[in-house]
């Protein structure tokens, strides 16, 4: 066994604390990789505290994080996509049954057995815990886990593997390109990856956001518009007008306003998940033939292709860099959007 040292929390009250832990010994498929970084995802606030008890009740003691990346430190006698030295990353799970229709069509993160999450839950075995990535290592087998070729900030590509996903995958499968209006709601880690990564896919980008404040990073993001939402003056000109909109709000909040400034044929993809179920108005969907769909993260080679897509398009996450022992301060600035627009988590000490 590896033994492995971490960030634990033990109870959904409790603040966290060193954890040390220990990890399966390399098999011939596996890499370990030595965590450099790792982002704070909003999941992870939520899993600490078990605010996602009736649908993913947490088990303590709890290592989160699932936007990880490293160098790799060993490879097995199998490895053929990694050798030493080389970056890579891990997402939101670990392993998968390999078998189903989704994890041989590469969407693994609905496998009908359930995936291995990287973190808070377990492995295919049903009993060995997973511990994430607030830790100085960890061993995956090589089909779980992601070549970075990206060079320069590795810090701010730990959260493409999960806020750079969840924005891209939706991004690609509504067909987003050159000559198409894409709004974005919301202006916080998923949304400013949604703007960098709609930008680079050729889109005119425009920002809905309930914070004034926010205009002169939204034009320093790169997009191409920013909307006040408060103020419904600000969206009736508006109506209409877009071919896409991606909702990345995680707070209460009305859908139905939105479904107007979709123009014929228009979709509105959301990946925030706010804690009350939102009323629907269905006429703002019929008139118009509008579509409303749901997206979660990526598969294995659809997380690849976004880090490749990513790399030759010089993106990666606006992260402040913090050390293991603020993982508190990070925590409580993040439920106050106190963060432009990522903690990540130095683990190289
Ligand atoms: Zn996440
Ligand atoms: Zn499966």
């Amino acid at each position: 066994m590896i033994s492995t040292k971490g960030y634990a929390t033990h109870d959904a009250n409790a603040k966290f604390g060193p954890f040390e832990f220990e990890r399966r010994d390399v098999g011939p498929n596996d890499i370990l990789i030595d965590i450099e970084y790792c982002g704070i995802c909003h999941s992870d606030i939520h899993a600490a505290k078990n605010e996602w008890e009736a649908m993913m009740p947490s088990t303590y003691p709890l290592v989160p994080g699932h936007e990880i990346v490293g160098r790799v430190s060993q490879v097995g006698d199998a490895v053929t996509k990694f050798k030493v030295g080389d970056v890579a990353g891990i997402g939101c799970f670990v392993d998968s049954c390999r078998e189903c229709s989704p994890c041989e069509n590469g969407t693994e993160q609905f496998c009908q057995k359930m995936a291995a999450f990287t973190y808070a839950g377990t492995y295919m075995d049903r009993v060995t815990p997973t511990y994430g990535g607030y830790s100085d290592k960890y061993v995956i087998d090589e089909r779980y886990a992601h070549n970075v070729r990206a060079t320069g900030d590795l810090a701010g590509v730990a959260p493409l593997l999960c806020a750079g996903i969840t924005t891209y995958s939706p991004l690609k499968r509504f067909k987003v390109g050159p000559g198409q209006k894409v709004g974005v709601v919301g202006l916080g880690g998923l949304g400013h990856m949604a703007v960098k990564i709609a930008k680079a896919m050729g889109a005119e980008v425009t920002i809905f956001s309930t914070s004034p404040s926010k205009e002169s990073d939204a034009e320093a993001l790169g997009a191409d518009h920013f909307v006040v939402t408060r103020d419904p003056a600000n969206l009736a000109p508006l109506a209409g007008t877009f071919n896409f909109i991606l909702d990345t709000v995680s707070a209460d909040h009305d859908l139905n306003q939105y479904f107007g400034l979709l123009g014929v044929g228009g979709t509105m993809a959301v990946v925030g998940v706010p804690p009350n179920p939102t009323q629907i108005h269905q006429f703002g969907l019929i008139f118009g033939n509008k579509t409303l769909a749901g997206s979660l993260i990526g598969g294995i080679p659809e997380t690849q292709e976004m880090l490749d897509f990513c790399a030759e398009h010089n993106i990666t996450a606006d992260v402040e860099v913090i050390t293991p022992d603020r993982i508190e301060e990070a925590y409580d600035r993040t439920l106050r959007s106190d963060v432009r627009y990522r903690f990540v988590i130095d683990m190289t000490n």
